[in-house]
C-alpha cells in the first residue's frame, strides 16, 4: 500500500529523459494512473504500452505541446473521465538552446525558450488549480534547475526561464499556503537525457562534450526525488531541491 495508490498524475515532457523516467518511477512504487504529455505522441504512446505491460498500470498518452497556450485549458478539461481528477502535475517540458553571446540571440529561439519553459509551465499549473482548490488538495512539482540559480556564459535566456520557474514556485507556494494545494520544485543539476542533442541542434560532439570530466546524473536520480516528494505525508512540503552530480559541485 503507497500514499500514492489511486492517484492520477500528469507528466508533461513525458517523451524523453527525467518525464519518461519519472512516468516510471511512478509505475513502479504504486497503482498510479499516469497521463503523459509531449509533443511526439509515437514515442508516449510506446511509453504508455510498455508501462502498462510491466506494471498494470492505466496510462494515457496526451499529443500536449505546452507552447501552444491556448491548448492547454482544453487538453485538462477533454480529459476522458478516468483521468479527470488530477492529483499531481509534474510541470517537466522545458529545452533550451545554446545562445553564445547575447548579441548574437535570436529571438525566435528566445519566444520558444520563454514560452515553454516558463509560460507553458504558468498555464498547464493555471489549467489545474480551480480542480485543486475544489478538492482542497493537489500537487504540483516543477522541474526549475541548477540554472534558475547560478548563471553561466550562453545560458543568458535558459538561466532567465528557470529564474522565472523559482519566483513563480515560491509565489504560488505563498498563494497556496492553507488550502491543502503543495507546490513543490526540483532543480536537477546535469543530467545525461536528450537535453543536450536539443541544446546544440542535434550535434554529437558539442552535447558530449557537455559531460567531459565527470559522471553526470542519469534521469532517475531526479526522477526518485520526484517521486519521493510527492509521497510524502500531506502536510509535508518537500520545498526546493536541489540535486547535482557529485563532482558539479
Ligand atoms: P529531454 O530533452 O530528454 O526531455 C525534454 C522533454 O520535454 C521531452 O519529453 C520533450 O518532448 C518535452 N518538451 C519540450 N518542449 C515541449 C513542448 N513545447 N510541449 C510539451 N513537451 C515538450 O530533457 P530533460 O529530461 O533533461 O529535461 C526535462 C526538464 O529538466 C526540462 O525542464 C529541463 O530544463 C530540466 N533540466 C534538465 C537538466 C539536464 O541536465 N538534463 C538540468 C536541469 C534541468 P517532445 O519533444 O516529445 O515534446
Amino acid at each position: 500500500m503507497s500514499r500514492l495508490d489511486n492517484k492520477t498524475i500528469l507528466i508533461t515532457g513525458a517523451s524523453s529523459g527525467i518525464g519518461k523516467s519519472t512516468a516510471y518511477e511512478f509505475a513502479k512504487v504504486a497503482k498510479v494512473r499516469l497521463i503523459l504529455g509531449a509533443r511526439r505522441l509515437p514515442a508516449i504512446e510506446e511509453i504508455a504500452k510498455d508501462l502498462t505491460s510491466k506494471y498494470g498500470v492505466s496510462v494515457l498518452p496526451v499529443k500536449l505541446d505546452v507552447s501552444d497556450l491556448e491548448s492547454i485549458p482544453k487538453v485538462v478539461e477533454n480529459l476522458p473521465q478516468e483521468f479527470a481528477d488530477i492529483d499531481v502535475l509534474v510541470n517537466n517540458a522545458g529545452f533550451a538552446v545554446g545562445v553564445d553571446r547575447v548579441q548574437d540571440l535570436k529571438m525566435d529561439d528566445a519566444v520558444r525558450m520563454v514560452t515553454t519553459n516558463v509560460l507553458g509551465l504558468m498555464a498547464m499549473t493555471r489549467a489545474v488549480l480551480p480542480l485543486y482548490y475544489k478538492k482542497g488538495k493537489g500537487d504540483i512539482v516543477n522541474v526549475g534547475s541548477i540554472a534558475g540559480r547560478e548563471s553561466y556564459p550562453g545560458g543568458s535566456v535558459y538561466c532567465s526561464t528557470k529564474s522565472a520557474v523559482a519566483q513563480f514556485t515560491s509565489a504560488l507556494r505563498k498563494e497556496t499556503i492553507d488550502t491543502g494545494v503543495r507546490v513543490m520544485e526540483v532543480d536537477p543539476g546535469q543530467v545525461e537525457t536528450e537535453f543536450s542533442m536539443v541544446r546544440y541542434s542535434g550535434d554529437h560532439e558539442k552535447a558530449g562534450n557537455v559531460y567531459k570530466g565527470y559522471e553526470p546524473l542519469i534521469p532517475e536520480d531526479i526522477a526518485e526525488v520526484i517521486v519521493f516528494a510527492v509521497s510524502r505525508r500531506p502536510n509535508v512540503v518537500i520545498a526546493d531541491t536541489l540535486i547535482f552530480p557529485n563532482q558539479q559541485a
